[in-house]
């Protein structure tokens, strides 16, 4: 059974990263003018209001999108994607990776969205009208496996389950070397939390022998709240775009250094 729900998690730390790596990536391979695919495999409901129960529940987004605004440029493609939601949604609107990247993405570029749960594939096929995104109530491995090599051929594939099923440490490496091995010029995303116990450690340990020259990035932060099990965020990019490394390394000085205590109490 799927529980997890991202509209209590969206715009924390955790999302700054992956966004903001994701947003990065994908402007720095529209720089060609080649047209892309994109396809994510846990896609989640795309819009999210931060103004709303389950986000003020948290309070999480405070110390991710809020901070961040306050502190990249006004030109980076994360901050330009959030602006644009917000004029097309209101202020306290918060784009989820599949909105980020259709608001950067160009008509040629075509997107696959993979969200199994109901009501928040519902809410995703409400949120993205686009004809070239298509979206699937679908296990989002399957998908990746059935639509690699995609046509385009150049493209970026982000793999953000919720690791609420704890066989996910296990189907990500394999089901990434699958992919792969049929998409050698497919630049794939995974994000992984850092919890307290540290299951992420054999995947990673995994992943980085089968892709040597894979980009890690891991982040550190306080929990959200007292007793809460994440202390960071993790990436592991195959076929990294040059420069996305020095990048991570830039945000991570300006957004993820003095990290304020956390809150008490709360959920
Ligand atoms: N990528 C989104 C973002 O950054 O905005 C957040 C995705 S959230 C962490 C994970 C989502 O995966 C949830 O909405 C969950 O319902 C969905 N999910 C869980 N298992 C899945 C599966 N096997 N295939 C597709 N979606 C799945």
């Amino acid at each position: 059974m799927l529980s997890y729900q991202h509209a209590y998690h969206a715009g924390n730390l955790a999302d700054v990263h992956k966004h903001a790596a994701l947003a990065w990536a994908l402007d720095y391979m529209m720089k060609k003018p080649k047209p892309l695919t994109y396809i994510e495999t846990h896609a989640g409901r795309a819009l999210y209001d931060l103004g709303g129960a389950e986000a003020r529940k948290t309070g999480e987004a405070a110390q991710g999108v809020a901070r961040m605004l306050e502190q990249v440029p006004a030109t980076h493609p994360y901050r330009v994607a959030v602006e644009k939601v917000r004029a097309d949604h209101g202020p306290e609107a918060y784009p989820g990776s599949p909105l980020i990247a259709q608001t950067l993405l160009r008509d040629d570029d075509r997107l696959h969205l993979a969200e199994l749960h109901p009501q928040e594939h519902a809410a995703l096929r409400t949120s993205l009208r686009n004809r070239t995104t298509q979206i699937y109530n679908q296990d989002g491995f399957e998908l990746a496996l059935s639509l690699t090599p995609p046509e385009p051929r150049r493209g970026l594939m982000l793999i953000d389950p919720s690791w609420e099923v704890k066989s996910d440490y296990v189907t990500v490496p394999r089901t990434v070397q699958s992919i792969a091995a049929r998409w050698n010029v497919g630049i794939i995303m995974i994000w992984y939390p850092i919890l307290t116990e540290k299951p992420h450690l054999p995947m990673i340990r995994t992943l980085q022998s089968a892709f040597p020259d894979a980009l890690t990035h891991e982040v550190a932060f306080p929990p959200a709240r007292e007793g809460h099990r994440m202390v960071g965020s993790g990436l592991f990019v195959t076929n990294p775009p040059w420069g996305l490394e020095a990048e991570l390394q830039h945000l991570s000085g300006s957004l993820f250094s003095d990290r304020k205590p956390p809150r008490r109490g709360g959920r």
